[in-house]
């Protein structure tokens, strides 16, 4: 079991500064241009920091792989020269919710597929990671996905008590950090003060699909949606929002930018989605996905059927990002709970 003690709120700040000081901190701040919101960003100082929020509308994927990254710079020189330009420096990512630690780990698991993606480890590999357990709206449904408690690859984990956080160390690194901090071992009433924050969680969780993974992914193995997938898709503008705010999608696109001289320039890559209509284009003008529900049917697919094959799990974590970001109001549980509906009225 891991070690568990107790921290106050001032001592949380005093924690927060110190690490701010020692190297770079990424965490959920209040944005500047939209008060009230909250995005994962670099911090300045611990008053930033703001680990009492909902959710964010990009996850905290972006430390390991941000939306549009440089891969390197390169001469048409003779003969061309190339400048790698990713830099792996240590960082600390604080305040991430537990459906985005499973996330985090699900995309160790794609990126390590064969052929193996080396950016993704490398990046993963130089950072601490700190949890933070959160309450959720109407948009979460981790309780039922099965992602709500998780702790996966966090090197500490913040529960928020009467006091201030019950702490549970997971990690050497986790013991390292609290280093010179003002804890103190958790007593029973810190511990049933945790318990309930957790009862509150799930007792507070409206939304959930009303399947197991396991018989979902059978539902839409077996099952002809085609009627349910045109439906949706004359709502769905093809936009792209519900995979780019996804924690677990990991497909992307690169691409080469020349500079105006046309004598070098540098190579981009960048979050993709299978939503927009040339993502499944190739060389000579086939489209393997043109026509829109197919594209509709392939996310969730892709969610549920393929990589629940691949990887026994579902490839989304509950964390609703995809249904408050669509600006067509296509709900990923409400579509879900449709399809297994559809699917027993049948049987
Ligand atoms: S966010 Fe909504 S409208 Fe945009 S592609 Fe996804 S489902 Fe379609
Ligand atoms: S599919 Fe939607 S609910 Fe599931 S992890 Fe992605 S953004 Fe979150």
């Amino acid at each position: 079991m891991a070690r568990e003690l107790v921290m106050g709120r001032a001592g949380a700040r005093s924690f927060f500064g110190r690490l701010i000081e020692e190297g770079p901190v990424m965490g959920p701040r209040e944005r500047i241009s939209q008060p009230g919101f909250v995005m994962f960003d670099w911090l300045d100082s611990a008053e930033q920091l703001r680990l009492e929020y909902t959710t964010t509308t990009i996850p905290p994927k972006k430390a390991f792989f941000p939306p549009r990254q440089p891969l390197f710079e390169f001469e048409l020189s003779e003969p061309p020269k190339i400048t790698t330009v990713q830099e792996f420096s240590a960082f600390t990512l604080v305040g991430v919710h537990p459906c985005d630690l499973a996330a985090l780990e699900m995309l160790d698991d794609a990126y390590a597929q064969e052929p193996a993606e080396a950016c993704w480890p490398a990046s993963r590999a130089r950072a601490r990671v700190i949890g933070v357990d959160c309450l959720p709206d109407e948009y979460c449904f981790c309780f039922g996905i099965g992602t709500c408690y998780s702790r996966e690859g966090a090197d500490l984990f913040l529960t928020p008590i009467d006091e201030g956080y019950l702490v549970e160390v997971l990690t050497e690194a986790g013991g390292d950090m609290l280093r010179l901090s003002d804890v103190e071992d958790a007593d029973d009433a810190d511990h049933e003060q945790a318990a309930a924050f957790r009862r509150t969680k799930s007792e507070r969780m409206t939304a959930s699909i009303d399947a197991s993974p396991a018989e979902f992914a059978d539902i839409l193995e077996e099952g002809d949606f085609g009627e349910l997938w045109r439906e949706v898709a004359s709502r769905c503008y093809s936009c792209g929002s519900c995979n780019t705010t996804c924690p677990t999608c990991f497909c992307f696109d690169i691409k080469d930018e020349f500079d105006l001289g046309l004598t070098g320039g540098r190579r981009i890559r960048s979050w993709d989605s299978c939503q927009l209509q040339e993502f499944a284009l190739v060389a000579g003008g086939h489209n393997f996905r043109r026509i829109r529900w197919q594209r509709v049917r392939h996310r969730w697919h892709r969610k549920f059927l393929y990589l629940f094959r691949d990887f026994g799990r579902p490839y989304c974590t509950g964390c609703g990002r995809c249904s408050r970001a669509c600006t067509a109001d296509i709900n990923i549980v409400d579509v879900s709970n449709e399809i297994i509906g559809r699917a027993r009225g049948r049987a």
